[in-house]
């Protein structure tokens, strides 16, 4: 059996280098050395705080849910 494919390749937690604006809400702070989700949007990044990183989790996993209701439903 291949490998099951992912849809989830574009995105990974590292540690911010110096502090920055979160760049979902311009607002929000993230620190040196906090933990911070990276987002590949083609050939660059996008970093994001926190508070905004597991909103887009959640999203994202309530996306996922409905997809595979989907396609288990009859
Ligand atoms: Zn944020």
């Amino acid at each position: 059996m291949p490998r099951p494919k992912t849809f989830i390749k574009s995105i990974e937690v590292d540690e911010a280098k110096r502090a920055h604006s979160c760049q979902h809400v311009s607002s929000h702070r993230i620190q040196t050395g906090e933990k911070r989700l990276k987002l590949k949007v083609e050939r660059t990044f996008e970093h994001f705080c926190t508070p905004c990183a597991l909103k887009m989790i959640d999203s994202d996993i309530e996306k996922l849910q409905n997809i595979r209701t989907q396609l288990t439903q009859e």
